[in-house]
């Protein structure tokens, strides 16, 4: 298991955005947090991240607890990356310099780092975008520089929030294809949240549905299609009765 979520829950104030969660992640999997504005898939995926602290349980990566109680290991240093709705790239660095300031923190040795470079270049077609700023970028493209950039640090677990909200409908049908395959191809697990159902069911090995703070139903696409849990899940599946 890459990712363990064991009785995770969290309010603000008086309001409780999340009961206690409990769900695993394997290696190399590919889960999609669908559910509806507000149900709390953001929260979720912050205290995974380590930018929001837990209120109760535990979470525990690659089989080292990174919180539970006092303990807290702050976001740098678990093992995992995040791409944002808005990009979040750094307005002053060119593309190039973007993805190498991850890998420098990493200390990655410049051949490694070179090497890296290329192969990130020609999977996300970054080629001859290199010595770019960002506000010289399309949206789609500052997208895949800030998709390059997480992965440049190989993370074990790549967190993403709504990472294609931002694009037009054509661009972001494109990109959920090639993302899913990318992270297949580099078998990298990833929590990718979405409101979008097709998106889900592009990108994902198995979907968790998020209701109120609750899960309602994990599994894969096919099963929550064949045999949906409730009337809710249902209708996300996309059933008019
Ligand atoms: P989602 O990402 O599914 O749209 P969020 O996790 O962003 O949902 O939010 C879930 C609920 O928690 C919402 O009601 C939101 O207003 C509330 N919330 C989120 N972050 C905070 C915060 N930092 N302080 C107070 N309330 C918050
Ligand atoms: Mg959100």
């Amino acid at each position: 298991m890459i990712l363990r979520v064991k009785g995770v829950s969290k309010s603000f104030g008086s309001q409780q955005v999340l009961e206690p969660i409990t769900f695993e992640v394997g290696e190399g999997e590919r889960i999609c947090i669908l559910g509806p504005s507000g149900c709390g898939k953001s929260t979720l995926l912050q205290m995974v991240a380590g930018l929001q602290r837990i209120d109760s349980g535990e979470v525990e990566m690659a089989g080292v607890t990174v919180e539970r109680g006092r303990h807290y290991v702050p976001p740098e240093n678990r093992p995992i990356n995040m791409v944002f709705q808005d990009y979040a790239l750094w307005p002053h660095m060119t593309v190039k310099q973007n993805m190498e300031y991850g890998m420098k923190r990493r200390k990655l040795d410049t051949k490694d780092r070179a090497d890296k470079l290329e192969r990130l270049q020609s999977l996300l077609k970054l080629e001859g975008l290199l010595d770019r700023l960002p506000a010289q970028l399309s949206g789609g493209q500052q997208q895949r520089v800030g998709i390059a950039r997480a992965l440049a640090t190989e993370p074990k677990l790549l967190l993403m929030d709504e990472p294609l909200s931002n694009l037009d409908v054509k661009l972001r049908t494109d990109m959920r294809g090639e993302l899913a395959r990318l992270l297949g191809e580099l078998s990298i697990a990833s929590l990718y949240v979405t409101h979008d159902r097709m998106e889900a069911f592009t990108v994902a090995d198995r979907i968790l549905i998020l209701r109120d703070g609750r899960i309602d139903q994990f599994g894969e696409p096919r099963v929550l299609f064949e045999r949906p849990a409730s009337p809710w899940v249902a209708q996300l599946m996309g059933y008019h009765n």
